[in-house]
């Protein structure tokens, strides 16, 4: 059985349809209750894992149907996942607060997974840099190479330039000579 606040069922002018909508979303929250647990069973991380995102989903339309705001800091279910073993009563005294205090060794909500994927995303970003570490040097290397050769053929232009002047210098002797 499922019990509603009658205070609160009057003070937000619901409808039948819409506990009854209430009624079916607390029937949903409890067969996810169900599921965590066999998951439980089967040691399906996975899944556990994804519990908490499919629990706070069911917060969010609960509060559709009692006609409140989504508001992330008036849930209270995911505290009861039955695989959650964050701190009970300190949870319990921050509800509406907006503060969590997660235990590190929960399966749905530490960060053991998390973590992992972190350092998978750590290392890629590593190689990444690694990579355009290696272009930024092909491309300095490029640079070096084609400046070194502009530099030779500036010379060598140069050279040729004096050569013709040089040759001038000995036409117009000649032709002072004669
Ligand atoms: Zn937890």
């Amino acid at each position: 059985m499922i019990k509603l606040n009658k205070e609160l069922i009057k003070k937000q002018n619901l409808t039948k349809k819409d506990i009854a909508n209430i009624k079916k979303l607390h029937v949903k929250k409890n067969k996810l209750f169900n599921n965590i647990k066999k998951w439980m069973n089967k040691n399906d991380l996975k899944k556990i894992k994804e519990s908490a995102k499919l629990i706070e989903e069911l917060e969010f339309k609960l509060q559709d149907a009692w006609k409140f705001e989504r508001n992330s800091k008036m849930h209270t279910h995911w505290l009861y996942n039955p695989a959650c073993t964050c701190p009970k009563l300190d949870n319990e005294e921050r509800f509406y607060t907006g503060q969590r205090i997660y235990s590190k060794d929960c399966i749905v909500h530490g960060d053991t997974i998390e973590i992992k994927k972190e350092e998978v995303v750590k290392e890629k970003d590593l190689e990444i840099s690694d990579k355009t570490k290696k272009i930024n040097q092909k491309e300095l290397e490029e640079k070096a190479e084609i400046l070194s050769s502009k530099i030779i053929k500036a010379k060598s232009s140069r050279e040729i330039d004096d050569l013709k002047l040089s040759e001038k210098i000995k036409k117009a002797k000649e032709l002072l000579k004669s």
